[in-house]
């Protein structure tokens, strides 16, 4: 249902002016509150209490049961996990549970609107809990009009119960779990949050399967460069398509015992990788099939570092630019493509000299395209091994490139070189 066809729905059934309703709607569903709950608080707001529960109790439903088409269900099962997080809701901070819940049939998402002291392990039976879709999949809604009752007897499930995670298992919209990572990389920033200025730590956590960026929302000391902790009750969303772990002031920090860390990347095909949505940490090999405009000498804004031209930026308008240096190549490994984006470094290496060189050389040529067409002369046709990070988005997919490597570097391609020399 569109926000529109909503506020038209309320407008009538109510008897308030529909412009003042889609105002009130908006402004929810701008606090990232789903639809039907904001539905739900504009009714009550209105004072249109009986909109809601007519009639006894839906019977109970088994989860593989219930579709995004599922009005209010009840539903015995399990609690899988329970993560805890904080939303402005009509202006105000409001905490709110979310994770899955199992029974012998299936599992689904739910969220909990109310604090039901819902624990892992837990069986319950949720009466008249509201169904929505996220992201194309049913959800639970546990509101001001459901039930639940805890049940003596545990229900068994064939769901493993707890958030314990490797890193490589984790994906977006996991709520509720509890990793053990290594602290790779931290830094302190300050950002405009809701509330003004605030303090996150961001970085790098890995384990024995892999690494991926966090976010501490609300910095804990534990978390620092080189300490190992043990961390309950993150969630997981996605940044430039790769997930990302969230630590709040709901989390749990320990420090734990040293947690090993992986070394190698996972190695994939461009397409499945492609496939994938995007990958952290990953490592592909192909060739060298073009490189794009937009590399070798470029320029970026002072302010948001975005590349601009004829000194304007899209954001910041007239700007005086900073000189960079930057690759854009397109790798093909005969599955698909990718666009590989080297940094100043990588870059400073594939040209064969630093920032300065390289204006040194545009300026005795009078061109500063000079640069990329040696460049271009240099990768072009070769093979490479690339790791990097890996996102998906509606332009394609672009591989940030940590590591930037000749295949001819790898020692069984270099024996192979050289025992075809032997045999010419
Ligand atoms: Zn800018």
């Amino acid at each position: 249902m569109s926000l529109d066809d909503a506020a038209e729905e309320l407008a009538s059934t109510l008897g308030v002016d529909k412009t003042e309703v889609k105002a009130d709607l908006e402004k929810l569903v701008s606090y990232s509150v789903p639809l039907d709950e904001a539905k739900q608080s504009l009714r009550r707001k209105y004072g249109d209490s009986g909109a809601e529960g007519t009639g006894g109790a839906p019977s109970e439903t088994d989860i593989v049961d219930i579709t995004t088409d599922s009005g209010n269900v009840t539903v015995s099962a399990r609690v899988l996990t329970v993560g805890k997080r904080s939303i402005r809701y009509e202006g105000d901070e409001q905490t709110i549970f979310e994770g899955e819940l199992a029974d012998e049939t299936g599992r689904i998402s739910y969220t909990a609107w109310n604090d039901f002291s819902l624990s892992p392990g837990d069986t319950i039976t949720a009466g008249n809990a509201g169904v929505r879709e996220w992201d194309g999949e049913p959800e639970l809604n546990l509101g001001g009009s459901t039930t639940v009752t805890l049940e003596e007897d545990p229900l068994s499930v064939p769901y493993e119960v707890g958030g314990e995670r490797d890193l490589i298992d984790l994906e977006p919209g996991d709520r509720g779990r509890t990793i053990e990572v290594r602290v790779l990389d931290v830094e302190r920033r300050t950002i405009d949050g809701r509330d003004g200025e605030t303090e996150i730590l961001s970085g790098e956590f890995g384990d024995e399967t892999t690494r991926l960026p966090f976010t501490d929302w609300d910095p804990h000391a534990e978390i620092s460069e080189g300490a190992s902790v043990r961390l309950e009750d993150v969630y997981v969303d996605e940044f430039r398509g790769v997930p990302s772990v969230n630590v709040t002031a709901f989390s749990t920090v320990e420090p734990a015992a040293a947690v090993d860390v992986s070394d190698s990347a996972t190695e994939m095909s461009v397409r499945e990788a492609v496939d994938s949505g995007g990958v952290y940490d990953v490592l592909l090999r192909g060739s060298v099939i073009e490189v794009r405009d937009g590399s070798g000498l470029i320029q970026r804004c002072p302010e948001c570092g975005r590349v601009v031209q004829n000194d304007q930026c899209r954001t910041h308008g007239q700007v005086s630019p900073e000189d960079d240096l930057r690759v854009k190549a397109i790798l093909d490994d005969g599955t698909d493509t990718v666009t590989v984006i080297l940094d100043r470094e990588l870059t400073a290496e594939i040209y064969g000299g630093p920032l300065d060189d390289a204006l040194d050389h545009a300026r005795d040529a009078m061109d500063r395209d000079v640069v990329a067409e040696r460049i271009a002369e240099e990768l072009a046709g070769r093979e490479y091994r690339v790791r990097g990070a890996l996102s998906v988005d509606e332009y394609g997919a672009n591989l940030n490139a940590a590591e930037f490597e000749e295949r001819s570097e790898d020692p069984e391609a270099r024996a192979a070189a050289f025992l075809a020399e032997v045999d010419a």
